[in-house]
C-alpha cells in the first residue's frame, strides 16, 4: 500500500540549500532552509500546523471550528490550507499595505478576508487587535469553537520550530552549524530555532538579523524598543518584543538596509536559479555578517522564508524600486 501522504505531511522537512556565491565571498559554509518549498509557500506553514495542532490537543476546536489570525499573508496562507485540509474555517484580517499577492492568493484560497488600514500597532484598529477582538466575538457564537492562533505569543510556534525547523537544521547540517542567524517576525523560528541547535550544541552562535524600521536590534543592543528607517520587506521587523522571544539571549546582531539586502535576492535568483522574498535577503545578508565575525571555516545556517513569486509588484518591479531609491539589477529593467 503507498502511504496515504496528506497536506500535514508536506510541511517541514525541506532541503538545506548550499548557497555558493555567498559562501564562496566569505570562506564560510553558508545555508539556506528552503522554507519557500512548503505547501503554502512559505516557513509560516509550519506554524499553522503547530498552532492548530495543539489547539486540537487542548480540545479548544472541533471540526467545523473557526481560525481567526491577524497576518500580513503568510501565517493566512498556511492556516487557510491547513484549515481546509483539517475541515476547519479561517478569518483572516490583513493590513490593506500587503502586497497584492499575498491578498489575492488568500481570497482564492477561500479565507475569509477582513482588510483594515495600515496603522500603528499602538492603534486599537491595528489588524492584530482587531483579530482578538474578532476572535473573541465569534467564540460566543460558534457551536465548535473559535481560536486566536496569535503567533506572536502562542508558545505552539515557538515550539514547532523547536521541534521541526531546528531539529531539521541539526539533522541535515550533521551537528556541524556553527551559527544561526535569522530575522524575527513573530520570533517563533529565531526561538524555536534557537532552543533546539543549543539543547543540542551549548556554544552555537545565534544571531538576529534585522530590517530597518524595526525596534530590535536597539532593543537587543541597549534595551531601547526605538526603530529607525523602513523596509519593504514583509513579514519582519516589529515594533514590540513579542512573547516568543521571552528568554531568548541573542550572541550577535545585524541591522540590514534594504540597500544591503537586495543584491542577494538579485544575484541568488540570476546566478543560482533560486528565487526568495525580501525577508530572505535580509537573512542572507544577516548571515554574510554573521561569517565576516566568525571568520573562514564555519558554517551558518539562515532561512529563505518565502518565493519571489510572491512579491513582484514590488521586489521585482523596476518602477517600484526606482521611486524609492532602491537598487535593482540591470537585468530587471531589460
Ligand atoms: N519572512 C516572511 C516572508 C514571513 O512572512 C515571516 C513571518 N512573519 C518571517 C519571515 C518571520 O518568521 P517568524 O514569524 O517565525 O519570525
Amino acid at each position: 500500500m503507498p502511504a496515504k501522504c496528506q497536506l500535514p505531511d508536506l510541511i517541514g522537512n525541506t532541503p538545506l540549500l548550499y548557497l555558493r556565491q555567498v559562501s564562496e565571498l566569505t570562506g564560510c559554509a553558508i545555508y539556506g532552509k528552503a522554507e519557500f518549498m512548503n505547501p503554502g509557500g512559505s516557513v509560516k506553514d509550519r506554524t499553522a500546523l503547530g498552532i492548530i495542532r495543539a489547539a486540537e490537543a487542548a480540545g479548544e476546536l472541533q471540526p467545523g471550528g473557526v481560525i481567526v489570525e491577524g497576518t500580513a499573508g503568510n501565517t493566512g496562507i498556511g492556516l487557510t490550507l491547513v484549515a481546509n485540509a483539517l475541515g476547519y474555517e479561517c478569518v483572516i484580517v490583513a493590513p490593506q499595505n500587503a502586497s497584492r499577492e499575498k491578498i489575492q492568493q488568500l481570497e482564492m484560497l477561500g479565507a475569509e478576508l477582513l482588510l483594515v488600514p495600515s496603522v500603528p500597532y499602538s492603534d486599537s484598529h491595528h489588524y492584530i487587535h482587531t483579530a482578538q477582538r474578532v476572535a473573541a466575538g465569534r467564540a460566543r457564537e460558534e457551536a465548535h469553537g473559535a481560536i486566536w492562533a496569535r503567533q506572536f505569543d502562542n508558545p505552539a510556534n515557538r515550539q514547532v520550530h523547536r521541534d521541526t525547523t531546528g531539529r531539521e537544521i541539526w539533522e541535515q547540517s550533521e551537528g556541524t552549524v556553527d551559527g544561526f542567524i535569522c530575522a524575527v517576525g513573530t520570533g517563533g523560528t529565531l526561538a524555536g530555532v534557537a532552543d533546539a541547535l543549543r539543547e543540542r550544541k551549548r556554544e552555537v552562535r545565534i544571531g538576529l538579523a534585522d530590517p530597518m524600521g524595526s525596534a530590535l536590534y536597539s532593543y537587543y543592543n541597549n534595551g531601547e524598543l526605538r526603530a529607525a528607517g523602513e523596509s519593504i520587506a514583509e513579514g519582519i521587523g516589529v515594533s514590540f518584543v513579542p512573547g516568543n522571544l521571552s528568554g531568548l539571549n541573542v550572541d550577535f546582531t545585524h541591522q540590514v538596509e534594504d540597500d544591503d539586502a537586495l543584491p542577494y535576492v538579485y544575484d541568488l535568483l540570476k546566478d543560482e536559479g533560486i528565487s526568495v522574498g525580501g525577508s530572505s535577503g535580509i537573512n542572507i545578508a544577516g548571515a554574510v555578517a554573521m561569517a565576516r565575525d566568525m571568520g573562514p571555516g564555519h558554517t551558518i545556517v539562515t532561512v529563505l522564508c518565502d518565493s519571489g513569486a510572491r512579491y513582484a509588484s514590488k521586489l521585482f518591479n523596476p518602477e517600484y524600486l526606482w521611486k524609492r531609491k532602491l537598487p535593482y539589477p540591470q537585468w530587471m529593467a531589460e
